[in-house]
């Protein structure tokens, strides 16, 4: 059943139903309820005499409507990813599965346009040399590697060698899987599918509408070959004919679902479901995860580079800043540096377009009192709340709690001043110097609404404005042939997180961004404005050296063991009474500690110990890389029913994080 219960329930099947099939749905009573299960396994002789089963009220279903392979590959994520099967299956079925009379039968009187269709269809491009040869390179590493990685620099012409594969793979029949980080982030690409491919192609990510889900969801049951472009939870659909899964940007965090379970990273996930099928995979990107990266140099996947953009365009030339020598100086205007401010005008003189990024939302960060240096923090949450000047209130970005700007000091009534800066202040300052400009943001608060996301993307594209301020979201796969400068305003905090993997995701969030400069025939220019002028990852970045770049971290990962050369696991402990979390967190560590004795860390309080009201201490595990991770996993899982047991532990949410980013 799609419920976060432990486990599956046995029923039995009175004579006067038919039989039904492994994957159809019954409906079945559940304490005083009757809820809609899907058949997972059937047994011919009781289990346990002694127990009375009660009986299936109705089948459902004609014929099955989850498939073998969706049973397996969703076991395997119970399994792997330490959660309930029910968990696998709300996430992976449409609502509408719930819903009784939802028919999921061939017999339909419709097929959904889905969406609507999108002008020309528009032919392929022929591919140059160096895609040519990524191409058949591409099919030789499939030929012993089911897995193999395309890193191919921004702008170096990918998505074309993509279309090619599809094609073929829609020739012979097979379906495609092609993932991509964030949908919404993404309708230039998917506009040019849609171009190419027509009303084959079929876009599934969790934002459509329940009965739009379920309608592909019943088509994927009755597919011609087709190619489906998705978010992560299309790994889920019903498959018949796969041939080729591509994981698009293969690097993004956003693959891995945090919260609520499953947690699976949709690319293990990905390989996992292309294992059954006999598929093949290709994951994409310019800058590879390090994991995937040490695993094409290790061998275990094939690797194909393409090393220079098409058409022989230059990667961007980038410059560094120095801000502390620049504020020294006071060469600053606001949050920007004079030079910065120069190359603006230059720019926006000759009729270019810019991109301004800066990797936090709302106006500033926080508000402190001069005289008590108190700054207003959320009741829910444990961190300051963020000013956002639009609508002159604090809120906190964890919970959406908020509150009206304060005036003076809340504690002392002493007068408040602003610290750091936001997206929204960038703006602000942009419209200082230089007011002529049209100015436009990219950022959650800014694309909230439906479509806004593709009225920014469009009015850019279509020169109505001149300058793109945004968080992470410019850094996404954007393509806009007169961006000729790209600016970073601050690069500092992009270091700020106490995780293994932020000079990675640094590298990454750098390296993107840079790619969304000059891209039509003429070599694009970088800013980066940063106080710690000489932390040695700028070398790699101004070179575009992802290769030293790699060797610096995965020794740095030896050293101090970290994945690949360890597998990590995270146990949460969440509840809303601190000392209730503190005492379950200690039992659980002292347990954890004898069976594991160093692999476990100690109780970790981490930076934000408190969110919607529930505090939080993890515990970490690193298991040896070449351990048996199964049993490693059942040997905790055991330890945590110990502590669940405990009377005052029963409430007390103990989750299990694998392979956390
Ligand atoms: P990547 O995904 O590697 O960043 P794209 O596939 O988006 O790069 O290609 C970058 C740009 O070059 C796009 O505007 C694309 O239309 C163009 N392009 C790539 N390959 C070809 C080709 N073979 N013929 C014509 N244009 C191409
Ligand atoms: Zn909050």
């Amino acid at each position: 059943m799609p419920i976060a219960v432990e486990g599956v329930y046995t029923y039995s099947i009175p004579a006067d139903l038919p039989f039904p099939q492994l994957g159809m749905r019954v409906l079945v009573p559940l304490a005083n309820k009757n809820v809609v299960g899907v058949v997972q396994s059937e047994h011919t002789t009781p289990l346990d005499v002694s127990v009375r089963l009660r009986d299936v009220i109705a089948v459902l279903d004609e014929m099955p409507i989850v498939t073998k392979e969706q049973l397996s590959l969703w076991q395997w994520i119970a399994e792997y990813y330490m959660c309930p099967i029910g968990d696998v299956m709300a996430a992976a079925l449409p609502a509408k599965i719930g819903d009784k009379t939802y028919s999921f039968s061939p017999v339909k009187k419709r097929r959904v346009h889905l969406p609507e269709y999108i002008g020309e269809i528009e032919p392929f491009h022929s591919l140059d040399a160096q895609q040519a040869t990524a191409l058949k390179q591409i099919l030789t590493c499939w030929q012993t590697h089911d897995t193999t990685l395309l890193f191919g620099v921004t702008s170096s012409g990918k998505t074309e060698v993509y279309m090619h594969l599809i094609q073929s793979q829609l020739d012979a029949g097979k379906q495609v899987l092609y993932l991509v980080p964030e949908i919404a982030l993404t309708t230039q690409l998917t506009d040019r599918l849609l171009r190419v491919f027509g009303d084959q192609v079929v876009v599934y990510h969790s934002r459509i509408t329940d009965g739009l889900r379920a309608e592909i969801y019943r088509q994927q049951l009755f597919p011609k070959s087709r190619l489906i472009v998705g978010a992560r939870s299309a790994v889920f659909l019903p498959f018949t004919n796969l041939g080729l899964v591509i994981v698009d940007e293969e690097h993004e965090p956003s693959y891995k679902q945090q919260d609520p379970a499953p947690r699976y990273h949709a690319r293990s996930v990905a390989i996992m479901l292309a294992k059954m099928y006999g598929a093949k995979v290709l994951l994409g990107t310019a800058t590879p995860s390090i994991e995937s990266y040490y695993n094409a140099r290790t061998g275990k996947y094939g690797l194909v580079t393409m090393k220079k953009r098409y058409s022989g365009l230059l990667l961007p030339k980038i410059t560094m800043i120095d801000l502390t020598r620049q504020y020294h100086r006071k060469e600053m205007y606001g949050h920007f540096s004079d030079p910065l401010v120069n190359r603006i005008k230059e720019e926006l003189a000759k009729d270019k377009q810019i991109i301004l990024f800066q990797n936090r939302r709302g106006y500033a960060p926080m508000m402190a009192c001069e005289a008590c240096s108190q700054s207003p923090r959320c009741i829910n949450c444990d961190v300051p709340m963020t000013l956002h000047l639009r609508d002159h209130r604090l809120t906190c970005h964890y919970c959406g709690y908020s509150i009206p700007m304060p005036t003076s000091c809340p504690h002392c009534g002493g007068s408040m001043k602003i610290h750091g800066f936001g997206t929204e202040r960038v703006e602000d300052e942009m419209h200082e110097f230089v007011p002529e400009a049209r100015v436009s943001r990219m950022d959650l608060d800014s694309t909230n609404k439906k479509s806004a996301h593709q009225e920014i993307i469009n009015s850019f594209g279509n020169h109505e404005v001149d300058v793109l301020v945004g968080t992470q979201m410019v850094s996404k796969g954007l393509h806009f042939d007169d961006v000729s400068l790209v600016a970073v305003l601050n690069a500092d905090n992009l270091f700020n997180q106490p995780n293994f993997r932020c000079y990675e995701r640094a590298y990454q969030m750098l390296e993107q961004v840079s790619g969304r400069a000059g891209r039509k025939g003429k070599q694009g220019e970088v800013i980066i404005q940063t106080h710690d002028i000489k932390n040695p990852l700028y070398d790699y970045i101004l070179h575009h050296d992802y290769e030293h770049f790699y060797e610096s971290q995965i020794a740095e990962r030896k050293t101090f063991n970290y994945p690949p050369f360890c597998r990590i696991i995270t146990v949460m402990i969440r509840h809303k009474d601190l000392s209730k979390v503190l005492y379950a967190a200690d039992e659980l560590q002292q347990r954890l500690r004898q069976v594991f004795a160093k692999r476990c860390s100690v109780v970790i309080e981490p930076g934000i110990a408190k969110i919607q009201n529930l505090h939080m201490r993890t515990i970490q595990l690193r298991i040896e890389a070449n351990a048996n991770y199964a049993r490693a996993k059942s040997m905790l899982q055991e330890q945590v029913k110990t502590i669940q047991q405990i009377p005052t532990c029963k409430y007390i949410q103990i989750l299990c994080d694998i392979d956390p980013m």
